[in-house]
């Protein structure tokens, strides 16, 4: 039986391999509208479309437990906390450079999003005696591009405000939230009675996503998308389309 606690493990860390770009800064710097574009396109597809169809899809769960005025009202304070919340990043006082700005909206967004990809992956082995989790080649490729993807998230702002390669590595131990995320569905339905449980566990994936999603659209319009479209080029909107034709495609793979 595949185990939890190595899946977990992996998707943690591997988000952690992309460092290896460190090597390719120069590059990277030169290439403006096919990195910033391509992750534009990553971007939009994990907050606009992953995340936004969780929370669409969700709703109708929790309406038929919570009733239609509570769901409403709770998705919207999920929606809410994610715009102010990228506001405050970028617009607020408490980081005062623009890149450090981008890198620590980049680093949030994908805190978020690794306690949902965890949350995703714990729900899998939750009940079931055979965990749903496919394992093969075409997965694991898939999974590693997909969390790989992530870690360049964080990575290319680093790169454009000069970060020290510790400092890079530092930040980049938050897609490793990923790991304990993984082990609150199996909490929930260990400690609470089931129909609890289950709600609680449809609850907090909701809401988390509901946050992703408001807060990837001001990292993707206030931080990614400007820097790709710096020069006037004409290329990024190729390059925006390709990263997020390619990533659904990964998608189609994974959870
Ligand atoms: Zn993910």
């Amino acid at each position: 039986m595949t185990d939890l606690s190595v899946l977990a493990l992996a998707f943690g860390v591997i988000p952690l391999a992309a460092i290896f770009l460190y090597s390719f800064r120069e590059t990277i710097a030169v290439h403006r509208e096919a990195v910033w574009g391509g992750l534009s396109g990553v971007i939009a597809f994990l907050a606009l479309s992953h995340a936004m169809a969780f929370v669409l899809l969700d709703k109708g769960q929790l309406t038929f437990i919570l009733g239609e005025a509570a769901t409403t009202f709770f998705l919207f304070m999920g929606l809410g906390i994610g715009a102010v919340l990228g506001w405050f990043i970028f617009e607020g006082p408490l980081i005062r450079t623009e890149p450090s700005r981008i890198v620590w909206a980049a680093t949030s967004f994908i805190a978020l999003h690794s306690i949902a990809d965890g949350l995703i992956l714990g729900t899998d082995f939750v009940g079931a005696l055979v965990p749903s989790v496919r394992i093969d080649a075409l997965t694991v490729s898939a999974t590693v591009i997909h969390r790989l993807a992530e870690g360049a998230i964080i990575l290319i702002p680093v790169f454009a405000a000069s970060w020290k390669p510790r400092g890079s590595f530092l930040v980049l131990i938050v897609a490793a939230v990923s790991i304990p995320a993984a082990y609150v569905p199996g909490f929930l339905f260990q400690t609470l009675p089931l129909a609890d449980a289950a709600v609680t566990n449809i609850a907090v994936s909701t809401f988390l996503a509901a946050i992703e999603a408001s807060f990837g659209l001001l990292l993707l319009v206030r931080g990614f998308l400007p820097i790709a479209m710096i020069d006037r080029g004409s290329r990024w909107p190729v390059w925006t389309a390709l990263g997020f034709i390619g990533i659904t495609l990964v998608h189609f793979f994974v959870e």
